[in-house]
């Protein structure tokens, strides 16, 4: 499976907001953000306008190195939002929300989606009783997800639990038992739960080109 091995932090001086790609690094004051908001790159400081297809690129470029999606995986995604019955940048962003390594960050078992994903690799995740591997699955309403693990990565996930739940809450869509690391979605995500400003209309047009 391709990945991104590039240093993630230069990302969100790119798209010049945290994209928290690096877990409890992200909330504390080593933020490279945080220190160097500008660009990366020697020549950044510009004061021209961005064109329109600047920023169609930018939001777009911002929503996928967010979910941690590469750029064919990114299409497929908007393909399949686009056939679906409804508005194709709401379907976008809610199957992307309904991925099962976002899906286990929302229910802050993981600190990260990188982590999220490390968890279904490494055959942790179980969905409605039986061992998931592919991060990018949809997660269906009323399906469970339940993690098991050895006890060392349990006690892992029970400190992300006690971390994440200083900085974020669970997402009203999800239910959660922290307990037993089960989570269950009640409803399918709506463009409201979805606390990402963004605006997909931007990613529409630049793919209907
Ligand atoms: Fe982005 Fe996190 Fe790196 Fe900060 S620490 S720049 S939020 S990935």
């Amino acid at each position: 499976m391709a990945r991104y091995l590039k240093a993630r932090c230069k990302l969100c001086r790119r798209e010049g907001m945290k994209l928290f790609l690096k877990g409890v690094r992200c909330v504390t004051e080593k933020c490279p953000f945080v220190k160097r908001p500008q660009p990366p790159g020697m020549h950044t400081r510009t004061s021209s306008k961005p064109s329109y297809y600047a920023l169609q690129l930018r939001e777009k470029q911002k929503v996928k190195r967010m979910y941690g999606a590469l750029e064919k995986q990114f299409k497929r995604f908007f393909r399949s939002a686009s056939k679906s019955k409804g508005v194709t940048g709401r379907m976008l962003l809610q199957l992307l929300e309904r991925r099962l390594d976002n899906v286990i960050y929302r229910s802050l078992f993981a600190l990260s989606r990188s982590q999220a994903r490390q968890f279904v690799r490494h055959g942790f995740v179980f969905i409605n009783g039986r061992r998931a591997n592919i991060p990018s699955y949809i997660v269906k309403e009323g399906q469970t997800i339940d993690l098991r693990a050895k006890d060392t990565t349990k006690k892992v996930i029970k400190e992300n639990i006690e971390i994440n739940s200083k900085e974020r809450s669970v997402v009203s869509w999800l239910e959660v038992d922290n307990a037993n690391l089960k989570a269950r979605i009640v409803r399918v995500p709506e463009k409201e739960d979805i606390s990402i400003p963004v605006n997909e209309q931007f990613i529409v047009e630049l793919y209907s080109k």
